[in-house]
Formats: structure tokens, C-alpha cells, sequence
């Protein structure tokens, strides 16, 4: 047989993509699963951004796109990052690509050389590190404890930071914990990287818009302007407008990192479809009072949800600032026995329990590099969320 790459081996497929395949196969057979494991908006595209991309279509604009992004796509681009954050780019300081996602492959295929460290802080994302061993890039792990807020401390990334660094990591409001980052915890963290000019800074703001409890979002570049020549601002439609399916993502940065994403931009794909492009123009140039609306629904669910948790013996749940997922603690749980006769020795075993005997789908924290813990997603019906608590807080009072 030929052989695949080398470079495949240390690559995973996502723990959150097995957990909600999991959740489809046991729904295939007439069970009716909880699905609490998808980071996914349950809400729908606004329709203005479908009908965007339908006139789009029928006016002919159906041919390859500009690799990096349509003019439109970029100016709209442009307007969002200096209205909302205050950030002035040109439009060769930006790229369009296929989600957020790529966006993060591009940078970092058009960066790191065998060896390079990136400073991803945990728990994280499942692709981040994944995404660096892919490109011969070695992930490190920076603890953010839940008694810090599941924050970055400055002392710990200080530590991380070696002459091998080429990239920090930032993602708040955060996936898995929820936990966001005021200013002047944001400002703590600039410090630190003034102090390493030889490191860039990939900001996923992807939750920017999914904060509660008035919560002022800001990002790094912002916050500290002379950080702007090494900052990587990366965005997406895909949380803020529900847009998951669509797959844009983009970014603003200096100049010629913008080229190097660019040309990698170029080789792996043609650029992303002309029709997501104009929903997407629409969705950024649009009404935008859907963003409200849906945080404030997503602020009740997040609040059941603390509010069920808290009555569970075992588990520790942290209010979160923003995102769409709770990251409770089950370390508690550790060493009882399920209803089912499972032992819980990891969140592994906790999260395979709750979904083979309850039908409630949830991801291990292991998955995110921190453990015990799991991952709640609320970005789903207040009725959904009712039926999994009701099932959670069943599997929990039955162990022994
Ligand atoms: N960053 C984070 C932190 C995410 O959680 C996700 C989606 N799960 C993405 C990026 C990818 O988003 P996109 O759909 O834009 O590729």
C-alpha cells in the first residue's frame, strides 16, 4: 500500500466532531439523544444575508472570486474592524478564507518552520495544536486554572516564552470555558509581549459578540496599539451571525504576514465561494440588533444552566463571561461507580457514562488539554437544556 503522510501522525480528529457523531449513530436508532456537544448557534442565518447571496447568484456573480477576498467583502471587513474595534487596516492587511479555521491553517503553514513553538493557553480549542503539529510547529500548553478565572496569568505566559516562539494564542471569550478578558486583564498580557518582539499574536475572536452581563469585549491590538505590527485580528461569521455552514472567516494584520497568509490562501484554495462572500458583506453591513437579541438568550440559557449545575452534588461550575459553553469541574465524581456499573476514573469515562446510559452528549475536558472537567454547549432550546440537566442531575444522584 502507498503510505500516507508523516506529517498526519500526530493529528487527531476532533473529540467535539466523535462526541456529536456519537449523538447522531444513537439517534439513528430512535433514542433521543441531548445534544450538548456541538459549538454550534441553534439559531438561523439572518435573512437578509440569504437573500444577499441569492440576488448575488442570479446577478451572475458565480465566477472564481478574488483569491483573497472580493473588494466588497474586504471594505466590509474593513468598516466592522473600525467600528467595532477600533482597528484601521487597508485592504491588503486583510484576508478572506474558508471560516475561521483556515484562516488559523494559513497563518500558520505560512509561519512556522519545523520546530517553531506556539503558546496555545489551556484548556483551548481542539484544532489549535493540531493545526501547529500539522505544520511541523510544537504546541505549548499554558495553564489557565479555574482559580484564575480559567485566565491567562502574565507570570505563566512570561514562562512560556522561549528565543523558539513564533506564536501566541489568544481566544477569549473562550472555547471551552466561557471565560473573556477585561482590559486591564487583556493590558497584563500586552505587557508581557511588548517585552518579546520577536513573538506575532493570533487573536480568535470568533465569541466576540457572545458576551453577558455587560461585558466589554476587547482585543489585544486595541488594547495596546503598539502591538498593532505584530497582531493577526481573526474573525469569522460563523458564532456572531450563525453562519456556521457558509465557512468564512478572515483576518486584519501587518502588511507582509497579510501576504504570506495570502499567497498560502492562494495554493489551498481558489478563495472562498462568491455567494458566502455577499451573505457575508450583508451579515457585517447589516441590521445588527440580531447580535443583542441572541446574547440575550443566550445569557437566560447560560444562567439555567450555572442555576442546574450548582444544585448537582459533585459538580463545580464557573460562571463564564461569554461563549456559548460551560466547563464544569466533576473532579468530585472521581472514583464512583455509575447506575450502569461504569467506573469514573477520568472526564472520559464521565462524559462516555453520561451519553451510553443517559443520551446527554457533552466533551470530555481532555480534549481541550485540561482535565476533569467537561464542556457544556448552551447554544441550543431551552427545552433541550431542561431534558439534559434533568438527565445529568439523574446520572450524578445514582452514583455510587
Ligand atoms: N475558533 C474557535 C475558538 C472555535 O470554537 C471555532 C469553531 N468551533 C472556530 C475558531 C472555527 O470557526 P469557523 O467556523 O469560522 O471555522
Amino acid at each position: 500500500m502507498p503510505a500516507t503522510a508523516d506529517r498526519l501522525k500526530n493529528v487527531s480528529i476532533s473529540a467535539s466532531a466523535a462526541m456529536t457523531q456519537r449523538a447522531r449513530e444513537l439517534a439513528a436508532q430512535g433514542i433521543k439523544v441531548v445534544s450538548l456537544s456541538s459549538g454550534e448557534p441553534d439559531f438561523p442565518t439572518p435573512p437578509h444575508a440569504i437573500e444577499a447571496a441569492y440576488a448575488a447568484a442570479l446577478a451572475g456573480d458565480t465566477k472564481y472570486p478574488t483569491m483573497d477576498g472580493t473588494p466588497a467583502m474586504k471594505a466590509a471587513i474593513i468598516r466592522k474592524f473600525k467600528r467595532e474595534n477600533n482597528l484601521t487596516y487597508e485592504p491588503n492587511q486583510i484576508v478572506v478564507s474558508g471560516g475561521g479555521k483556515q484562516v488559523i491553517f494559513n497563518a500558520v503553514l505560512a509561519t512556522c518552520n519545523p520546530g517553531d513553538e506556539v503558546v496555545i493557553p489551556a484548556p483551548s480549542w481542539v484544532s489549535y495544536a493540531d493545526i501547529v503539529k500539522f505544520a511541523g510547529g510544537v504546541p505549548v500548553s499554558v495553564p489557565c486554572p479555574e482559580n484564575a478565572g480559567f485566565k491567562l496569568r502574565a507570570e505563566d505566559l512570561e514562562a512560556a516564552i522561549t528565543p523558539r516562539t513564533k506564536w501566541l494564542f489568544l481566544n477569549f471569550p473562550n472555547n471551552p470555558t466561557g471565560a473573556a478578558c477585561s482590559r486591564a486583564e487583556m493590558a497584563a498580557i500586552a505587557e508581557v509581549m511588548l517585552r518579546h518582539p520577536h513573538v506575532w499574536i493570533l487573536t480568535d475572536d470568533i465569541y466576540e459578540h457572545l458576551v453577558y452581563d455587560d461585558f466589554e469585549f476587547c482585543t489585544i491590538a486595541e488594547v495596546e496599539p503598539r502591538l498593532y505590527d505584530r497582531v493577526l485580528t481573526m474573525n469569522g461569521v460563523s458564532k456572531a451571525y450563525a453562519m456556521t455552514g457558509w465557512r468564512l472567516g478572515y483576518c486584519g494584520g501587518p502588511k507582509d504576514l497579510i501576504a504570506a497568509i495570502s499567497n498560502v490562501n492562494g495554493q489551498n484554495s481558489g478563495g472562498t465561494s462568491t455567494l458566502t462572500q455577499a451573505a457575508a458583506v450583508a451579515a457585517l453591513d447589516g441590521p445588527q440588533d440580531l447580535l443583542k437579541e441572541r446574547s440575550s438568550i443566550y445569557k437566560t440559557r447560560r444562567d439555567y444552566v450555572l442555576g442546574r449545575l450548582a444544585e448537582i452534588e459533585g459538580l463545580r461550575a464557573h460562571k463564564p463571561e461569554g461563549a456559548f459553553y460551560i466547563f464544569p469541574n466533576m473532579s468530585e465524581l472521581i472514583g464512583k461507580t455509575t447506575k450502569g456499573g461504569r467506573k469514573i476514573e477520568t472526564d472520559v469515562d464521565f462524559v462516555m457514562g453520561l451519553v451510553e446510559e443517559h443520551h446527554v452528549a457533552t466533551v470530555q475536558g481532555a480534549a481541550y488539554g485540561m482535565s476533569p472537567y467537561f464542556r457544556i454547549s448552551y447554544a441550543t432550546s431551552m427545552e433541550m437544556l431542561e431534558e439534559g440537566c434533568n438527565r445529568i442531575a439523574e446520572y450524578c444522584k445514582n452514583m455510587k
